[in-house]
């Protein structure tokens, strides 16, 4: 494996994937390359495509599950200036790196809301665009204006949403390369917009196994019907495959237990899929993204 620079990038080689996932699993990354701004992000595309190396873009690894071979090629996740973001109006320009969360509080700090629900979406604004990220209140593709993504020349293309399909857990930002986004907020009441961040945050704490190694929901919902609900139907909850576990609290999450390899969690996703499958005739379909694998 030859060496891989990026000017003023931080490269690791062999990263570990369990340390940048919520899951905490995952084998080596060939290089992981943290890019500070613009210029070394071109720098590292134009690396990468002279090499033929892939290139995978992580957030926050908070809908991954890496394979515990972990990944060929290049991951790379933006940090610097793509961890910033600016408030003009109503409207907030974000860097795909911001985390959700944060962006969600510091808003509300400055009295903008219409954002609230996706407070508990541990994820970044890259990933929830890219995933369409959402709750049963509001998904991210509705309160997007635009979204900046990287062109092969290397410069920035705006992208209105009329040009993006959002779809459930899905976009056609999939594949691109995400860098900010203009998101279009309303102007509120701080006295209304904290106790609704409260709100959404206490009621996933009485229902989501917070505090556990997880990905979120491990299954989409099919139509007309609740992962959750099917896969408790179907008797599943506590199912344990090795050191993986379905939640005992929200049978739609899968839990580390601690020492848990991906292949525990692949297993127990099939073991689930073929349960519900069985009882019900229903397929269900991962919304986290398995991704990585062996040379
Ligand atoms: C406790 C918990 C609760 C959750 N609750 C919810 C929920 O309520 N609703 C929900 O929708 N999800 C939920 N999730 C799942 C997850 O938080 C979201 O899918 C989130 O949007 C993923 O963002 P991320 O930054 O972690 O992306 P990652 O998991 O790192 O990546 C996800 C996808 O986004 C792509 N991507 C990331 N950044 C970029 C970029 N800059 N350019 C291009 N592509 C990019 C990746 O390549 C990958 O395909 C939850 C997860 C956890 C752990």
């Amino acid at each position: 494996m030859k060496e891989l620079i990026v000017l003023g990038a931080a490269v690791k080689e062999r990263e570990p994937m369990a340390q940048h996932t919520t899951l905490a699993v995952g084998g080596p990354a060939d290089w992981y390359v943290e890019v500070f701004n613009l210029e070394q992000l071109a720098a590292l595309v134009k690396k990468a495509r002279g090499r033929a190396l892939p290139l995978f873009f992580m957030g926050a690894g908070s809908n991954l599950l890496v394979d515990d071979f972990g990944i060929r090629g290049v991951v790379a996740h933006l940090g610097g200036e793509f961890e910033k973001f600016t408030v003009e109006g109503d409207r907030v320009r974000a860097g795909a790196g911001v985390f959700l969360p944060t962006l969600v509080k510091q808003c509300a700090d400055q009295f903008l809301g219409g954002i609230e629900p996706l407070v508990g979406v541990p994820g970044t604004v890259g990933g929830a665009l890219a995933m369409n990220a959402g709750t049963r209140d509001l998904e991210m593709g509705t309160i997007v204006e635009s979204v900046e993504i990287l062109e092969r020349d290397g410069t920035l293309k705006n992208m209105l949403k009329d040009e993006i399909k959002f779809s459930y857990r899905s976009s056609t930002l999939q594949g691109t390369t995400i860098c900010f986004a203009t998101l279009k907020l309303k102007r509120g009441n701080k006295d209304d917009i904290i106790p609704a961040i409260q709100k959404f945050l206490s009621y996933r704490l009485k229902t989501q196994p917070i505090g556990t190694l997880n990905v979120g929901s491990v299954f989409k919902n099919p139509p007309g019907h609740f992962a959750a609900e099917l896969i408790e139907k179907a008797g599943l909850k506590g199912l344990t495959i090795g050191r993986a576990q379905v939640s005992g609290k929200h049978a739609n999450f899968i839990v580390n237990c601690g020492g848990a390899t991906a292949q525990d969690i692949k297993d127990l996703i099939m073991t689930v899929q073929h349960a519900v499958k069985e009882k019900f005739s229903i397929s269900l379909d991962p919304e986290v993204k398995i991704v990585g694998g062996p040379r």
